[in-house]
């Protein structure tokens, strides 16, 4: 199979009403958004469709909105509108910094923040040519009956990638979703499955409209290691806030992606208190992030590698912080 794009109907709906009425009327329809991701996968045969729904029309999912609640950002609004927007570089830094870090400047000129949430798991032998993957007897994620990277297993451990998510979840987002029985809301740690073959809780039929964001409160930031400084994945990215208690004391939230399938928060030892040696503090919170992630064989570099990276980087980014 040579990857040539398939053949596909465009639908443009103007509207999240029509969107949402289209995918309802067609089974196998794909939403599309920047297509930065989906049509890499469409073209090796890790998507299919005869349908494909184009988000790009819709102006009501373009908007950044600052409301008595805090900040909403509609799921069209791209990675560059982000990583520049003032409102969120000042209130919400590690979400301007998660934006900055995906891919390269033109790419982030057309991908959004939709997208990247509902990000496909990814591994070393899932995103490979069709060919390739046959020659594997595909895997458990796709047409096959074995994971290769955990052959006792019996589900996908593909890792989640996206940078966005953990940005976001440190500061307490939640996201809006719209389907055929109206809109609902939910934490966006609550949206995802630790499953790499069914990792997003959104029904066929359903459509991410916007992230909501609470006033700011608290600092933060993000960062991440990757293979190539200029352009790529997370092998392992973490974001962590800080907040001062009224006594003082600082309160982090962490939150992790690429090490598992799905972003997740670390569950902090406590607070740290005012005027007391931090050292002790920061050694349990290197040891709550190792123990809180479980990377797999999914990318070509070592599971052990990126456990201790991520801790080390969380350590570095809540000194920075305090
Ligand atoms: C070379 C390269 C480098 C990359 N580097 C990074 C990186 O460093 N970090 C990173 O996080 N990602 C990276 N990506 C992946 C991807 O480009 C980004 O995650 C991007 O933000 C995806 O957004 P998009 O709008 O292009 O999504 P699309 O490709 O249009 O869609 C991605 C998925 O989300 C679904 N979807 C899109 N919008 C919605 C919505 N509103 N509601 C429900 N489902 C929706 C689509 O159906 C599809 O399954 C990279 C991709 C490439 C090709
Ligand atoms: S983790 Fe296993 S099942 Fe999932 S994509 Fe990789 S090989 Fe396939």
């Amino acid at each position: 199979m040579t990857e040539v794009l398939p053949n596909f109907r465009l639908m443009e709906p103007a509207t999240v009403e029509e969107a949402v009425a289209l995918l309802n009327e067609t089974p196998d329809a794909l939403l599309c958004a920047g297509g930065t991701d989906l049509v890499v996968q469409l073209r090796k045969g890790l998507a299919e469709t005869g349908t494909l729904v184009s988000l790009s029309g819709i102006a009501a999912l373009r908007e950044i909105e600052v409301t008595d609640a805090g900040l909403r950002i509609g799921a069209g609004v791209t990675l560059s509108q982000i990583e520049r927007a003032q409102v969120i570089v000042d209130g919400y830094r590690a979400v301007a910094k998660a934006a900055r870090s995906v891919a390269g400047p033109a790419h982030r000129g057309v991908a959004t923040l939709g997208g990247n949430l509902c990000l496909d798991t990814r591994c070393v032998y899932y995103n490979q040519s069709h060919w390739w993957r046959k020659s594997n007897d595909f895997c458990l994620k796709y047409r096959g009956d074995t994971c290769h990277v955990a052959p006792q297993g019996n589900r996908c451990r593909a890792a989640f990638s996206g940078d966005m998510a953990p940005s976001l979840m440190v500061h307490g987002a939640e996201i809006e979703i719209a389907g055929p029985k109206g809109t609902r809301r939910l934490p966006l740690a609550e949206f995802y499955h630790e499953d790499g073959a069914a990792h997003i809780r959104l029904e066929h039929g359903e459509i991410l409209v916007a992230a909501h964001l609470p006033p700011p409160g608290a600092a933060s930031e993000y960062e991440k290691v990757r293979v190539r400084g200029s352009i790529d994945f997370p092998l392992a990215g973490v974001a962590v806030a800080c907040a001062r208690t009224p006594e003082g004391a600082a309160r982090f939230s962490v939150a992790v992606t690429g090490t598992n399938s799905k972003p997740l928060m670390v569950d902090v030892p406590g607070d740290l208190p005012p005027h007391s040696a931090p050292e002790a503090f920061f050694a349990a919170l290197e040891k709550a992030v190792q123990k809180a992630v479980s990377p797999q064989r999914t990318t070509t570099i070592a599971p052990h590698y990126r456990r201790l990276s991520i801790s080390a980087l969380t350590v570095r980014l809540a000194k920075r912080l305090t």
